[in-house]
């Protein structure tokens, strides 16, 4: 039994939660009781996802709340998009050192800014005290056999990818810098940058295109080769990349040398960008579609027989890669 100033402190959290939590007809019986009551779609695959943020592991301890509340969300959204799904309901389970509402209040503008894009609805979750910590699960559905796997790549198929690589590791790059004392250049420049890190946007209206014309899907948290070689593996092929084509923002142009440049496309992380392969004969068609519905993707490479994921010059040599974001370095996976 917990102290009842605590209970009480819960209690008054949970009613600022409860009231932004959003509608949707198909939530019955949304925060309140002992559980949701949720009416799925009967013709379609329930789709659910759950990704964890720690303070101090998935982002700096001095990042503003309603970052940290847009980017929980947004990363669980990335699965659902990566599946081709529509997003339908969030759980929110939230561990916080203090009952601090100002805090609980500027977190819910962030997370309720981009369910509201998303016609999200937060349909329960949990409150605890404990060292900052914020789980979500998302769910969403996606029409029988559509949804995009990671295990479905054949060899002939281009590999693409949404947006641009390596803005969310320049910005992680800027926050190392400030704290380091380093001043920082051109202001537009800097915070897009911070921007593509702390309130990455997740490919949703990208997802639903992709869906029945890409073969393979998977959505970059951990970096371009690492979750790629999770495709290559599922779909047990390899899959080479022209470093060259590889998509780059001007922002990222300006921050960095060639070699930091492509070290933070390929191995940076926490993009939230789209990786899919699709037929040849289909791709300037879906690449045309997406360019029209504002998502644009760009081709970066192909997918062959064989094993493991290569990243290849201008004269077809393979470049040395350097290691993606890894939890546990080291570890046996
Ligand atoms: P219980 O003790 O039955 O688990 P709680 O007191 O933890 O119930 O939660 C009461 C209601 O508030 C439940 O509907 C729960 O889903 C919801 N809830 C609690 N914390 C959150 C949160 N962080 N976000 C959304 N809903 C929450
Ligand atoms: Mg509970």
């Amino acid at each position: 039994m917990l102290p009842a100033t605590t209970m009480t402190a819960e209690f008054d959290l949970i009613a600022r939660i409860r009231a932004r939590a959003g509608k949707r007809r198909d939530v019955r019986l949304g925060i309140g009781d002992d559980a949701a009551l949720l009416a799925p779609r009967p013709d379609e695959r329930l789709v659910a996802c759950c990704d964890t943020m720690n303070v101090g592991v998935h982002f700096p301890p001095d990042t503003a709340p309603a970052d940290i509340g847009w980017k929980a969300l947004a990363v669980n959204l990335s699965d659902l998009a990566a599946m081709g799904a529509s997003p339908a309901w969030a759980l929110l389970s939230l561990s916080l050192p203090e009952p601090d509402a100002t805090w609980l209040d500027a977190f819910l503008d962030g997370f309720c800014e981009l369910a509201a894009l998303h016609d999200v609805a937060l349909v329960g979750g949990d409150t605890t005290r404990g060292p900052l910590s914020i789980c979500v699960t998302a769910l969403g559905f996606v029409p029988h056999a559509a949804a995009l796997k990671r295990g479905s790549a054949h060899p002939g198929d281009i590999v693409c990818v949404t947006g641009t690589l390596g803005d969310a590791a320049a910005g992680l790059q800027l926050w190392r810098d400030t704290e380091a004392g380093v001043a920082s250049s051109d202001e537009t420049t800097t915070a897009f940058l911070r921007r593509r890190l702390n309130r990455p946007t997740p490919r949703i209206a990208a997802g639903l295109l992709l869906r029945g014309r890409a073969r393979a899907c998977i959505d970059l948290s951990d970096g371009l080769l690492a979750d790629l070689g999770h495709v290559a593996s599922a779909s047990a092929v390899a899959i080479d990349l022209e470093a060259e084509t590889l998509p780059m923002s001007d922002a990222l142009r300006d921050r960095a040398d060639d070699a930091t440049r492509l070290r933070w496309q390929v191995a940076g992380g926490d993009d939230y960008e789209l990786a899919f392969t699709v037929p040849e004969l289909e791709c300037d068609a879906l690449l045309a579609d997406l360019a029209t519905a504002g998502c644009a993707a760009t081709r970066i490479g192909r997918v062959l027989g064989g094993e493991g994921v290569r990243l290849l010059d201008a004269r077809g040599d393979p470049i040395a890669p350097p290691q993606g974001w890894q939890h546990f370095p080291g570890a046996d996976a």
